[in-house]
């Protein structure tokens, strides 16, 4: 097994280009400050010898270090014992119309969310680094992720949260044992907050909005599709986008494929944000930066009114050929039992946020019914009932006897045939 990780050779700065060698910084761009992240860049070449289509099964790896070779990680001595990533990938033929449509499950994730992925790679670098403590600022599931891998880690965590976060999410930060802090305001508070806290105590920063190597672990996710896929990449993929990182990672991972000479072009990224915080999709249409929004939507996972990974999200869904949308709150919690009942596959609301998007742009013409499709789902729905008790109905109350069920089943079959 190869047991060594890809060759950093430096890095460049998404807002100012310049280039780094891989020994001159660490988290941001020294010239552009917080709006100055970093993108890794690799030895390419040595990268193209050392991988081929067959050599990630070879690996022998079900988890996302099958694709070491193209990671920021020296050896997988430094990689935590939790298993993220190789998730299925599920075919879902007749999926609104569409036959060739697939489901990506990344609830499927030690702490149920898409956000492991890049926590498996912080958390490898910060234990190469010697850190003790890590921390971040949340929405929610990037602190359960580090939360959950610090606790297998032995690392001390701490997390900051709005103090709205859903409170599954904050059950499960902690009985991971992270020390959790509940904002006294919005995520971009908490976010505003961990920074000030992080400089001042050193813990090593979880932040895809500034550590430049979480978003290679996001990108894992892209290199599994194609892998499942038997490297036939799809013409379009839906993903939800709340601070951009999942989009750069996919556009990304999709990108250093075709590089590689794995597969022959990059899909169609197509970035779903909700109308009430849609900062990244506002800026894809005007053409300039972004501003600021606030953010007002149940998708609490990207409600990110302050975006950083925009630039690089927007340059990488550009030059793809693909574009940003935004759904309803309404089109999004109407898209959980949706997607539940049309595949046994239960998201929270940003997680579903993709296929939200699908089923619109299907309703507008958007989607040609042989498109190869995939939506990535990023979160559990269990990490958020309250929002799936407001579309998934409610139960049969019956007493203890078989005619008290023999009663409710004439009484359903009634409104059903009413309902027609
Ligand atoms: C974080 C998250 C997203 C959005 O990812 P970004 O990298 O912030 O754009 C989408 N869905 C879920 C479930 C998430 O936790
Ligand atoms: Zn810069």
């Amino acid at each position: 097994m190869q047991d060594r990780g890809a060759t950093i050779t430096g890095f460049v700065c998404a807002k100012c280009g310049r280039s780094y060698g891989a020994d001159q910084v660490r988290y941001v761009c020294p010239d552009c400050g917080g709006e100055g992240i970093l993108d890794v860049l690799y030895d390419y070449e040595e990268m193209a010898r050392r991988v081929t289509r067959r050599s990630f099964a070879d690996t022998g790896e079900f988890s996302l270090w099958r694709y070491l070779p193209m990671l920021p990680v020296a050896s997988s001595a430094s990689a935590p014992p939790l298993r993220a990533g190789w998730t299925p990938l599920y075919r879902a033929e007749g999926l609104l119309g569409l036959k060739s449509v697939f489901v990506k499950d990344d609830s499927r994730n030690p702490t149920a969310s898409l956000k492991d992925r890049a926590t498996a790679v912080g958390v490898a670098r910060a234990a190469s680094e010697q850190v003790g403590a890590v921390a971040a600022a949340s929405t929610g599931n990037a602190g359960c992720s580090l939360a959950g891998f610090a606790a297998a880690m032995g690392m001390r965590c701490y997390i900051f949260v709005p103090k709205s976060a859903p409170r599954p999410k904050v059950a499960q930060l902690l009985v991971f044992g992270a020390t959790v802090f509940a904002v006294d305001g919005s995520y971009d508070d908490a976010f505003d907050l961990a920074m000030e806290a992080i400089e001042r105590f050193g813990w090593y920063n979880r932040c895809c909005a500034v550590n430049p190597f979480l978003v290679e672990g996001k990108k894992t996710v892209a290199l599994e599709v194609a892998e499942q896929m038997g490297f036939e990449v799809p013409d379009k993929v839906f993903l939800s986008v709340g601070d951009g990182c999942i989009a750069s990672g996919v556009a990304k991972g999709f990108r250093e494929l075709e590089q590689l000479g794995l597969t022959d072009r990059v899909p169609r990224i197509i970035g779903v944000q909700a109308e009430g915080c849609s900062p990244v999709c506002s800026a894809f249409e005007s053409g300039s930066d972004v501003e600021p929004a606030t953010a007002c939507t149940c998708a609490d996972s990207i409600a990110v009114g302050h975006p950083r990974n925009w630039r690089k999200a927007l340059k990488g869904i550009r030059a793809s050929g693909g574009k940003m949308m935004t759904v309803t709150d309404e089109e999004i919690i109407a898209a959980i039992p949706e997607l539940a009942r049309a595949t046994g596959v239960f998201g929270e609301p940003a997680g579903v946020t993709s296929f939200a998007g699908l089923a619109k742009a299907v309703r507008q013409g958007e989607v040609e019914s042989d498109e190869t499709i995939v939506v990535l789902m990023t979160g559990s729905g269990l990490k958020d009932t309250e929002s799936a008790m407001r579309s998934a109905g409610q139960p049969v109350p019956v007493g203890r006897e078989i005619g008290d069920v023999e009663a409710k089943l004439r009484e359903l079959d009634a409104a059903g045939r009413r309902r027609g």
